[in-house]
């Protein structure tokens, strides 16, 4: 991956929102899908036909060999799982889906995670701080500040409410490809790290752990899962920099959220 940062002009921002919002209505639409009783496979298969009816190609499916349209992942599980006709939805459970999109040349990548039926007090806690440290993150999308700034974000929010941030996996810049420079960790790294500018656009997507940190992966060589076998949970949005502060290119995958 070079390691030059790619400013996008406003012609190519407008397309790639195009691209977040077919990302943004895939995720809206499975929401009213999830249930208990239904397959993670069922959720892939409606995830890649809606992408293909609106002139887009599923980004993940064949990247780097994944399998699948979906990143589906459960409970403990981080990021990157597989769908599966053998993986049933059950009520309690958490359900972390990421998404991502080709439409004419850019990418467009979100997640969310949501509830299957009825979740304890404390899951719905580390859903909603998850995404509260998302959008944490995203106020601090401003021309001049660093890519630490965003990091420090998510990390100060996520800790002060008693749940880690995974540090192995972080966000990343977007384009003409799915992960460009720079890498958008969710916590603070020794070192200085680039300036915002304006045109920049990043995927953050802050991973958040109820008990700790580290992670492991699954003999599938995909599947990320929490070493210490605690909830996790995750939310992502592409986000733009602009002069006017930060644009979410993917609004609209966490409307009426609760
Ligand atoms: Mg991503």
């Amino acid at each position: 991956m070079a390691s030059v940062i790619i400013l996008k002009s406003p012609s190519q921002l407008k397309i790639m929102e195009e691209a977040n919002q077919i990302v943004a209505q895939t995720l809206s639409m499975l929401r009213e899908h999830i249930a208990p009783g239904v397959t993670t496979l069922e959720l892939d298969t409606l995830a890649e036909k809606f992408a293909r009816k609106h002139d887009s190609v599923p980004a993940f499916k064949g990247y780097r060999g994944f399998p699948g349209s979906l990143c589906v992942s459960l409970n403990d599980q981080v990021v990157h799982g597989i769908p599966s006709k053998k993986v049933v939805l059950k009520d309690g459970d958490i359900i972390s889906i990421d998404f991502g999109v080709q439409y004419k040349g850019f990418f467009g990548d979100a997640a969310v995670t949501l509830p299957v039926g009825e979740i304890d007090t404390q899951t719905r806690k580390l859903l909603s701080v998850t995404r509260e440290s998302l959008y944490k993150a995203i106020e601090q999308v401003q021309v001049g500040n660093r890519i630490s700034d965003v990091s420090e974000a998510v990390q100060e929010y996520v800790e002060k409410h008693g749940f880690s941030v995974v540090r192995q996996f972080v966000g990343h810049g977007i384009g003409q490809s799915l992960h460009e420079p720079p890498e958008i960790p969710n916590y603070k790294r020794n070192g200085r790290t680039a300036k915002l500018m304006s045109g920049m656009v990043i995927a953050i997507e802050p991973m958040v752990n109820a008990g700790g940190h580290e992670v492991k992966i699954l003999r599938d060589g995909w599947t990320v899962i929490t070493k210490d076998r605690s909830l996790s949970a995750h939310f992502e949005h592409s986000v733009a920099v602009t002069d006017n502060g930060p644009l979410i290119l993917s609004h609209g995958t966490d409307a009426n959220f609760n």
